[in-house]
């Protein structure tokens, strides 16, 4: 069976959600964004006007007013019987609670058409702990997008040994047509590729500064000289920002609460959260337009 997609809906429209179904819009798919209220579709329309002005400056091909018709193109609705209709793909994007997305596939799988493909942009759960919710295991699996999917653009496809292979082969084309670099899993891994390098060599990074090796500057030159990186691993935590690093390291093991508690003391509590607020590990100028 082949699956033609079209028209896509994204479901939650926070921090990726937003950006999914931005760049989603711009590569010509059909996008209605879903959100729960009046208040979080008004926010979201600030999101899309942000993203227009980021893209309209940083995306060859956005600007001439396409990055402007791009965010009005995306219909935004709070009644997600009307979202999913007619929906082709239906990506989730709502926060990252197992409950809150274990109930929205549940009420997916009575409204959306039987022919939709499910996907969950799931940060830290495997799509095995949300398929039973879906109504249609075979047609559902994670698509992993990065925070600022139009640079990190990194699209992780991961299925269950459920999923369908021609599903699975559809997923991947559709990323490829939104301009991600899709990158195939054999099979289910918590963390999925980039995070399973990413969380440990940060994890490596953050301890030689917390128990005093070197600085954080320090750290992060060696690892550029030492590797031809442009970037060493606290740059790359300033980008992230520190609330979401802290939320991850706080509930883990016993060195990566200590990592929290460190972060915490010396950075958050003085305002510093990475690039967004000005200053985390370094200072960035005021007009930065990270949007994490
Ligand atoms: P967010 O908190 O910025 O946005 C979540 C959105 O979902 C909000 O707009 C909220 O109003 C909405 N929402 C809440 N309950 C809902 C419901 N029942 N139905 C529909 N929408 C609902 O979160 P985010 O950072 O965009 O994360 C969303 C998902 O993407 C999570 O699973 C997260 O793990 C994953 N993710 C996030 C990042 C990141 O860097 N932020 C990176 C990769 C993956």
């Amino acid at each position: 069976m082949t699956f033609e997609i079209r028209k896509v809906t994204v479901l939650g429209t926070g921090v990726l959600g937003s950006q999914i179904a931005f760049q989603t819009a711009l590569h010509g798919f059909d996008v209605t964004a879903y959100d729960i209220d009046e208040d979080a579709l008004t926010a979201a329309r600030d999101r899309f006007a942000k993203l227009a002005a980021t893209y309209r400056d940083e995306v060859p091909g956005a600007a001439d007013g396409t990055a402007d018709k791009t965010a009005s193109s995306i219909e935004l609705s709070c009644d997600l019987a009307h979202a999913v209709a007619d929906a082709d793909l239906v990506i989730e994007a709502v926060p990252e609670v197992v409950s809150i997305k274990q109930d929205i596939f549940k009420r997916l799988s009575e409204l959306a058409p039987e022919r939709a493909i499910f996907v969950t942009n799931t940060g830290h759960l495997l799509p095995s702990e949300l398929k039973d919710f879906t109504g249609r295991p075979d047609k559902f699996l994670a698509l992993h997008f990065a925070n600022e999917i139009r640079e990190r653009n990194t699209a992780e496809v991961m299925g269950t040994p459920e999923t369908d292979p021609a599903v699975y082969r559809a997923v991947v084309d559709f990323a490829a047509a939104i301009g991600m670099e899709p990158i195939e899993l054999h099979k289910e891994k918590a963390g999925f590729l980039l995070n399973s390098m990413f969380i440990p060599f940060t994890n490596a990074a953050l301890g030689l500064a917390v128990d005093g090796y070197a600085e954080p500057e320090m750290i992060d030159k060696t690892w550029r000289i030492g590797t031809r990186a442009s970037m060493g691993p606290f740059q790359l935590l300033d980008i992230i920002g520190f609330n979401s690093a802290y939320n991850a390291l706080s509930s883990g093991n016993e060195d990566e609460q200590r990592f929290a508690a460190w972060l915490k003391e010396n950075y958050i509590d003085k305002g510093k959260l990475g690039v967004a607020t000005g200053e985390g590990f370094y200072r960035y100028p005021a007009n930065n337009t990270t949007e994490a």
